[in-house]
């Protein structure tokens, strides 16, 4: 990465201001915190900047409250559950900017964590206003940006600071950064990207950058019916987006011409409704009944993404290959995801439905990298500049 990182600047007693990631789901019933990946994730800055006797001021959003203080949106649950991951206190604050905010980071002491409230408790950090990012700089010697979920987004506390601190990368933001870019620029071959997911509108770009970088790309998930449309098929009920047909006539033929494998399926999993009970029965893609829809990638069609995962040195996955929330349309996501898993390769997931898969069937441990951020490493993979990253300093 040609960014500077924490290592790069000296932050002892400094007072560094650290965007994270801390927007973590919370059951809207019980208050908890249902999944903590996002808080181990940010661990290891922190620690750096704590054993490196930085004062550390951690700042996140939380959900969409759009410019008012939500209650149920407030950051202390986070924060308590920071501390018990981090075994050590992290305080927080009632608000992000302010008087009393002042007088708590005056307070800090070296090694010492302070977590902001809420920052979209203010319209000023997704306006990215100016006013509202001086305030905040005004907090800090130094700017850390870790947070890599939001990274595709120009906001306050992600580019505004930035004009009034020295503005470095953390490990989180690094390493999102090699694992998507570095690695999946000059890969290891073949390379296979897997790309499901609902529609062919949210993955036109991504699948249009990769066919100049892979040897194969496999389709699964809902923007098959818009492939198979483009191509000649009836696809029933199945969700579909007409006016996407051109495009994906496009991409088959960019393929085509580039000499690429793009692999759609050979028989899919239908249903007679949107249903986790619905009737379901194994076509071939030339046999979808009129009033049924597509709902998942079928037995043939896995085996021939199978031996494409297996025979790959680097795989890139984004998009789950059929409506896996229901169990009897998750077989293709599940086999996809074991593959992936049990492949010696270099192996990406992008995409937060994808990552979800992987991690609820427990092989997180066992794929090189699962992205923290759903939409950012979208972005990044369709070659886009973060702004987020883009107004961090050069390395020398
Ligand atoms: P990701 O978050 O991994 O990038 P997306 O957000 O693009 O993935 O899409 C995830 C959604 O796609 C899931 O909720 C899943 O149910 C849906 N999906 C997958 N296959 C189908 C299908 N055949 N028909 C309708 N929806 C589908
Ligand atoms: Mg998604």
């Amino acid at each position: 990465m040609n960014k500077k990182t924490v290592r790069d600047i000296d932050v002892r007693n400094k007072r560094v201001l650290v965007r994270v990631d801390l927007n973590v789901p919370i059951d809207a019933e019980t208050g908890n915190i249902t999944d903590e990946t996002r808080i181990r994730a940010i661990v290891p800055t922190i620690k750096y900047l704590v054993g490196n006797e930085a004062k550390v001021i951690l700042c996140s959003h939380l959900g969409r409250p759009k410019g008012q203080v939500i209650e149920p949106l407030r950051l202390w649950p986070v924060a308590e559950r920071l501390s018990r991951v981090m075994g050590k206190k992290v305080k927080v604050t009632h608000d992000c900017i302010g008087h009393d905010v002042s007088e708590a980071v005056a307070g800090m002491k070296a090694g010492d964590i302070l977590l902001l409230e809420n920052l979209r408790f203010h319209s000023g950090e997704e306006d990215n206003d100016d006013a509202f990012a001086r305030s905040l700089a005004g907090l800090a010697d130094i700017y850390v940006n870790d947070a890599f979920g939001v990274a595709h987004r120009a906001h306050a506390s992600t580019v505004g600071v930035t004009r009034y601190l020295p503005a470095v990368a953390g490990f989180l933001l690094e390493k999102e950064i090699d694992m998507l870019h570095r690695e999946l620029d000059v890969p290891a071959r073949p390379f296979t990207a897997v790309v499901g997911g609902a529609k062919v509108s949210d993955k036109i770009s991504l699948i249009d950058h990769m066919l100049d970088k892979v040897d194969n790309l496999l389709i699964g998930g809902g923007m098959v019916s818009t492939f198979l449309l483009a191509s000649g098929y009836e696809v029933g009920k199945s969700l579909i987006e007409r006016d996407k047909c051109d495009l994906a006539a496009s991409l088959m033929n960019k393929a085509k011409k580039k000499g690429i494998n793009l692999v759609l399926p050979v028989d899919l999993v239908v249903a007679d409704r949107f249903d986790k009970n619905a009737d379901s029965k194994t076509v071939s893609i030339s046999g979808i009944p009129a009033d049924w829809m597509v709902m998942d990638i079928g037995p043939e069609t896995i085996e021939v993404f199978i031996g494409k995962l297996k025979s790959s040195k680097t795989v890139m996955w984004n998009g789950p290959m059929g409506v896996f929330e229901f169990p009897a349309f998750g077989t293709g996501t599940n086999r996809i995801a074991e593959t992936i898993a049990a492949i010696d390769a270099t192996t990406v997931i992008s995409g937060g439905s994808s990552a979800e898969a992987v991690e609820r069937m427990g092989l997180t441990s066992k794929v090189t990298h699962v992205s923290t951020g759903g939409g950012a490493s979208l972005k990044l993979l369709e070659g886009s500049i973060l702004p987020g990253l883009d107004a961090l300093l050069d390395k020398d």
